[in-house]
């Protein structure tokens, strides 16, 4: 893929790209410990197992993880503040309420609005996750809630054991980008051989038609992604705009993001046929085929009912070097 301009929010983003994150083992003993003697084993994973991450959630569910609170029930600590803010350190206080932890939330890309410093119950809030969707472009059809625990837990412990101090931004890039990788490690169903009708060329179609090309780029390192389309007819051009999105989950997204917003635009504008071209080979076949992946399956239900609002709706594939649109 090739670069674009600049976003808001790369900055805050970019600080974050050269944090490794670690997953820590906490073996605890029954002996009365101090919070520095704690033996932490560092395994060099980012993205925890399955099976850790259940063990992890359930833990929180059970108020089994050593939490300050729960340490100090246990008389093993005498400090057992919050290291974020100092505040008494509950299960609540950690994951929700916290400033560090409803900054965390905040900045995950909800589809609607979620402010955890409302939430009063864990297994409430856990029932209720269930439901909670991430926006589309992201990618992430999975419950992403045990996912940013994780991340907040593991940016405290960060804290705690090697005073080293996570964004909130940071945080929670890593816990989608955790979910991407799990979603797409996930084995897919191998489709069925299809056949494509050939596409049509412009003769064919009818003279009001407008051509619309579109592009997107993408940054694997900081999920950031921009997009650009051009609407042309046979005088020459019409329209042309572009815009960036953040926790974009692959480079076929962004792709399949220009173009929901080119047929937006052109739908918007009142244009009734459409050809559509774009450089994303597999992207433009898979909605030739009305093949939506998991990864992109909000997005290409968007692009499908998009697509049949126009009487006429033609995708074909167009190699970039002839697109016009050498976004920078
Ligand atoms: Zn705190």
């Amino acid at each position: 893929m090739h670069t674009f301009g600049h976003s808001k929010n790369r900055e805050s983003i970019r600080q974050s790209q050269a944090t490794t994150l670690c997953c820590y083992n906490l073996r605890t003993t029954t002996r009365p410990l101090r919070r520095s003697s704690y033996r932490v084993e560092q395994v060099g994973l980012v993205t925890p197992s399955i099976s850790k991450l259940k063990l992890f959630l359930w833990k929180i569910l059970h108020g089994a993880l050593p939490t300050g609170e729960n340490l100090q029930k246990r008389e093993m600590l005498s400090n057992t503040v919050c290291p974020q803010c100092g505040q008494r350190e509950t299960t609540l206080h950690l994951f929700f309420q916290c400033a560090f932890a409803q900054e965390v939330w905040l900045q995950t890309p909800w589809e609607s609005t979620f402010d955890s410093s409302q939430v009063s119950s864990v297994v409430d809030e856990h029932a209720i996750s269930m439901k909670r969707r991430l926006l589309p472009p992201t990618g992430v059809t999975i419950n992403i809630f045990p996912w940013i625990l994780w991340f907040i837990w593991l940016s405290r412990n960060q804290l705690t054991f090697e005073n080293r101090k996570s964004s909130a931004a940071d945080t929670t890039c890593k816990a989608i980008q955790a979910a991407q990788e799990w979603e797409k490690a996930q084995p897919i169903v191998t489709p069925r051989p299809i056949h494509l009708p050939p596409t049509p060329s412009l003769q064919d179609l009818p003279e009001h038609t407008i051509i619309c090309n579109t592009d997107g780029a993408w940054r694997s390192d900081s999920l950031a992604a921009g997009i650009g389309w051009i609407l042309k007819d046979a005088t020459g051009e019409i329209d042309r705009g572009g815009r960036s999105f953040l926790f974009v989950s692959s480079a076929q997204m962004a792709e399949a993001l220009a173009i929901r917003d080119a047929l937006i635009h052109a739908s918007t504008l009142g244009y009734t046929s459409i050809w559509l071209r774009s450089d994303a080979q597999a992207l433009i076949t898979a909605i030739r085929a009305n093949r939506r992946p998991t990864e992109l399956y909000g997005v290409l239900s968007d692009i499908a009912s998009l697509s049949s609002s126009f009487s006429l709706c033609v995708f074909s594939f167009c190699p970039r070097s002839s697109n016009g649109l050498r976004t920078q």
